[in-house]
């Protein structure tokens, strides 16, 4: 799948931005000079405006950097763990587990279990069946209802892990014994998270606005159906599902003793995957990951595994969606492999960057060389090793 380049303004760098500014500043003469003049005083502004914007983007691409920064590492965590448990990977190159069903006859989930056995659900609803087709209306009706349940019981169970009585609407209130039984009102969870808060246990940003629009919506989904387009459902839908994993890996499942959270690890991967096949989801990371990727364009290429144009080659090469990486010689074989369709030789050559000969493939199409229109690519012989381009012999 190749995106190319959106029809707006020219996606800027920080430093660009900082260049244009003392190319501004430069026009003007010093203070000394003189009075300034309207156009010497518009320049002053607009290159302070500037540096501004360059501020802001340096802080929010800082800010992308660490979430896919934690992402890598949580991918890479789940794939240890699959090689501990000998799940095999799927063609998504995530580890393919897929949850015991549950015997009806156990219905004493732990709470944590339980958020996940909803999430799961959510994750079933959101991605395309078997036969791949997608999603309908009362997959999107399910999907919505379960997350929010899911949602709920996550912010419950790790406050029970705090204090089991702050579950309860009136903490205090309450013998063990009723608790146990379920004989009490729980807070909800727009409460939850208050408390949460309050007991300094860490909360994503953002992740309490994201739950009241995704009440909402619930709200008028039970009250006068699902007539609210599919857009609406997964624009609400997508933010929560986002931090709700934020939440479960962050703060959730570390603190679950074991077996718990080797259980719930196993449910991860399962979310994971699916995580990767609904779409709205898949549009919301691209566009995170775009300015990550708008700088690297001559070392990005399209991923054998995702399709996304998302795998930036270097010492270790990865992809920054799907988070496979690979070694540079075995990246190069299953490039020609896979994009290439194994036509043609595969890697030949040697580098001239750095001298390696089983990295080097012809014809590689690098996101620096896609054009306007999608239609037309150039390609070059390229490193899998050093991401240099090399003169054909
Ligand atoms: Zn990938
Ligand atoms: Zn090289």
């Amino acid at each position: 799948m190749h995106d190319g380049e959106d029809n707006g303004p020219a996606f800027q760098t920080p430093e660009q931005l900082r260049a244009r500014a003392i190319e501004l500043e430069t026009r003007v003469p010093p203070a000394t000079a003189g009075p300034r003049t309207d156009d010497e005083r518009m320049f002053l502004e607009k290159a302070a405006a500037l540096r501004a914007d360059a501020d802001r983007l340096e802080e929010e691409q800082q800010a992308i950097f660490a979430a896919n920064e934690r992402e890598l590492r949580l991918m890479a965590a789940d794939a240890r763990t699959a090689q501990r448990e000998g799940i095999p990977f799927d063609h998504y190159g995530t580890p393919a587990w897929l949850p015991e069903k549950v015997p009806d006859a156990a219905l004493d989930f732990p709470p944590a279990a339980n958020a996940l056995d909803y999430l799961v659900s959510v994750i079933d609803h959101l991605t395309p069946d078997e036969i791949g087709d997608p999603p309908g209306p009362r997959d999107h009706k399910y999907a919505l209802l379960h997350l929010d349940a899911a949602v709920e019981t996550a912010l419950k169970a790790r406050l029970e892990l705090h204090d089991w009585q702050q579950v309860c609407k009136e903490p205090g209130s309450v013998t063990r014994q009723d608790f146990e039984a379920g004989r009490f009102k729980s807070c909800d969870a727009k409460e939850a998270g208050k408390r949460l808060r309050k007991f300094n246990v860490p909360y994503p940003d953002g992740f309490s606005a994201a739950i009241t629009r995704l009440g909402e919506l619930r709200n008028r989904l039970q009250h006068f159906g699902a007539n609210g387009a599919r857009s609406d459902v997964e624009a609400a839908i997508v933010p929560v599902l986002d931090l709700l994993v934020v939440f479960l890996d962050d703060v959730l499942l570390p603190a679950l003793g074991e077996p718990d959270r080797a259980t719930a690890h196993r449910h991860m991967l399962h979310i994971r995957a699916g995580l990767n096949r609904i779409d709205s989801y898949t549009a919301a990371r691209l566009k995170r990951l775009a300015p990550e990727l708008a700088g690297v364009k001559d070392r990005t290429v399209e991923c054998p595994r995702c399709h996304q144009d998302t795998l930036i080659v270097g010492i270790t090469a990865g992809c920054r969606f799907c988070r496979s990486g690979w070694p540079p010689e075995e990246l190069a074989v299953e490039y020609h492999d896979i994009i290439h369709s194994g036509i043609g030789a595969g890697p030949r050559g040697t580098c001239t960057g750095c001298g390696r000969s089983d990295t080097v493939m012809p014809h590689v199409t690098r996101i620096a060389d896609l054009r306007n229109d999608n239609q037309f690519h150039d390609s070059v012989t390229f490193c899998f090793a050093c991401a240099a381009s090399v003169p054909d012999e």
